[in-house]
């Protein structure tokens, strides 16, 4: 039976109750976590072998807040005797500094006990995961693009690519929105029916989803990374999405450590 454990339903403000992003799903018997913000590691040692048996990795962006546990959960695998080969998907160009920083944290891939599969996504093309139990399809939106234009930066600092993903095994599909630059990055993935899609909300507001997601087929709706107003009106929220969209069955707005079973 298809699960997500919401570990860290945090946005990238420091807040005392929601953890950085980072949600197990459980498909096909495959343990897939999606982002690994703070404190990913902490999360998954509470929930048995774990750290052991996870089969991926999906980071959908660079951004501290969704990458920002990986070295830990790496180190943590190790000092558990993983042994099983693990795979991590994430932005092309994040996979050299990525692996720079593991080095740099004194931590070597050869040392480690188990073999890292590093897979660079491409603008919606499937990768194979889990044995080939299920597929991942990365569709980029334009997150990092605007965060960089608002930085008045003048380094040469190319913002690395953002995306939202697709999970499908047989006839399940999930949606995870990452981090988004507006609700029309979903809108491509929300024509086709789906059935749960996990979505942020502090990037894009709660009409601007939900006019997004009007005539979608969406069986559940988890609202997670919502910015610090929306996290302080929870219920609120979740009565005035319901209100907006009455189409969608189940409405949640998860705390860390809920389980959604389908
Ligand atoms: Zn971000």
């Amino acid at each position: 039976m298809p699960s997500i454990s919401f570990l860290g339903t945090g946005s990238g403000f420091p807040n005392a109750d929601r953890f950085f992003a980072s949600s197990l799903l459980l498909l096909k018997e495959k343990h897939l976590l999606i982002d690994a913000g703070e404190p990913c590691v902490h999360s998954l040692r509470d929930r048995g072998t774990l750290i052991r048996d996870l089969d991926a990795i999906l980071i959908t962006h660079g951004h501290v807040d969704h990458i920002g546990g990986l070295p830990a959960l790496l180190q943590g695998a190790m000092l558990l005797g993983r042994k099983k080969p693990l795979e991590i998907a994430l932005p092309e160009e994040m996979i050299s500094p990525i692996r720079a920083w593991i080095r740099a944290l004194y931590l070597t891939e050869e040392g480690l006990g188990f073999s890292i599969a590093w897979l660079a996504w491409h603008d919606r093309e499937s990768l194979s995961l889990g044995d080939g139990a299920l597929f991942a399809k990365p569709f980029s939106n334009r997150h990092l693009e605007v965060c960089y234009r608002s930085l008045h930066t003048s380094d040469a600092v190319h913002p690395c690519n953002s995306y939202s993903l697709e999970i499908i095994a047989d006839d399940f599909r999930a949606i995870f929105s990452g981090d988004l630059s507006s609700a029309d990055d979903l809108a491509e993935l929300v024509a086709t029916p789906a059935n749960v899609l996990v979505s942020e909300l502090s990037h894009v507001g709660p009409k601007e989803l939900a006019t997004v997601l009007h005539e979608a087929d969406i069986q559940a709706l988890c609202l997670i990374h919502l910015s610090e107003d929306l996290a302080n009106e929870a219920t609120e929220l979740r009565v005035k999405m319901e209100e907006l969209l009455p189409k969608i069955a189940d409405i949640f707005i998860p705390e860390d450590g809920e389980i959604l079973d389908f």
